[in-house]
């Protein structure tokens, strides 16, 4: 038995979504004419209070894509310094913009409205780039899947309409939080000019994103994705995968956050450990002892069948997900306090 804590993308689709994808009615939705993806738009607008929705092949490109519609070139897009937007998409925020990043130096992924007022640039200042967009990302990734706080984002979104900024949330695991914190997809809808939401990583999709907004925001989207290459034709197949997911996978993502609290507490209470970040979600982060090795120490768990990320001098994650069984965490609980 291997035991995958890489990501909660490593999942495979179970049986009963591969069924639901192999039954999927589907088109070319090049033409619109694909009904499940077509379906599945519209489910995830209507779950957000949103007028329309547009399916994507990754979150990478939702959020591209949104970045673009908010900006013109020269512009700048104000996002944590932990932002996926800033670190993990290729630096396509300028490739396929031409916008800058001014980067707060937030806690855990998450800043204050005060930090986002401050960030914004006097907008007759010519000499600096024109503020034109707040990016903010629930759950946080590289803030060890922190869950922000309503009332914060709230503040946020009146910074943002006060001084005219488009607001985009980047909600790959806005999921996790909505089930972690009992809040509703609408009450970020209310809030945010464009979200994108991934079904690839707790939902168990093989592949999908959809980005939600109003109706124009996403007629415009919609040229955007076909210029990005991400018109999909039979896309119905993944669609398919996506809706079967939300309708099914959504409550259990609480197993998962449970099962991250408990390894936690155990990773904790180990001499070898010199911190665990908070666990707000899915995603444990946490740091060895200055003194162990820590590629030694991957390869050791990596031999007993359990693979890990390191994130450099000594900042190991572990996240769960779908594929990590009940069997598996008591297994992985065991091999650790052993080894350690
Ligand atoms: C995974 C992720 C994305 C999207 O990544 P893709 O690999 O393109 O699906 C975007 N934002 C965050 C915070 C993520 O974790």
């Amino acid at each position: 038995m291997r035991i995958n804590l890489i990501s909660d993308t490593v999942t495979k689709p179970t049986p009963q979504m591969l069924k639901a994808m192999f039954d999927a009615k589907v088109g070319d939705d090049v033409f619109k004419k694909d009904e499940s993806v077509n379906h599945l738009e519209q489910k995830v607008a209507e779950m957000f209070g949103k007028e329309a929705a547009l399916f994507f092949p990754s979150g990478t490109m939702a959020n591209q894509t949104a970045i673009k519609l908010h900006t013109n070139p020269g512009d700048q897009v104000i996002c944590d310094k932990d932002a996926h937007i800033y670190n993990y998409e290729g630096g396509g925020v300028s490739f396929n913009s031409g916008v800058s990043c001014k980067l707060v130096d937030g806690h855990r992924g998450m800043f204050t409205a005060e930090q986002a007022k401050a960030a914004i640039n006097p907008p007759d200042f010519y000499h600096s780039p024109l503020t034109a967009l707040i990016a903010l990302e629930n759950t946080a990734n590289r803030g060890g899947g922190a869950c922000w706080d309503f009332s914060e984002i709230e503040k946020i979104h009146k910074v943002a309409k006060d001084h005219e900024l488009g607001f985009h949330l980047d909600g790959a695991r806005l999921w996790n939080a909505l089930v972690e914190k009992g809040e509703t997809p609408e009450q970020y809808g209310a809030l945010f000019d464009t979200i994108s939401v991934c079904f690839s990583k707790g939902l168990g999709c093989p592949v999908g994103s959809v980005l939600v907004g109003n109706e124009e925001t996403i007629h415009k989207a919609l040229r955007i994705r076909k210029i990005l290459g991400g018109g999909m034709r039979q896309a119905g197949y993944l669609a398919a995968a996506a809706s079967y997911a939300l309708d099914h996978q959504m409550k259990r993502l609480a197993e998962d956050h449970q099962k991250a609290k408990e390894i936690g507490k155990t990773l904790a209470e180990l001499a070898i450990i010199k911190k665990v970040e908070p666990i707000d979600t899915n995603i444990i982060i946490f740091y060895l002892q200055d003194d162990i090795d820590e590629k030694a120490f991957l390869e050791k768990l990596e031999a007993l069948g359990i693979d890990l990320i390191g994130m450099g001098s000594g900042k190991l994650r572990i996240v769960t997900h779908l594929d990590y069984t009940a069997e598996m965490h008591q297994e992985f609980l065991k091999i650790i306090q052993k080894i350690m």
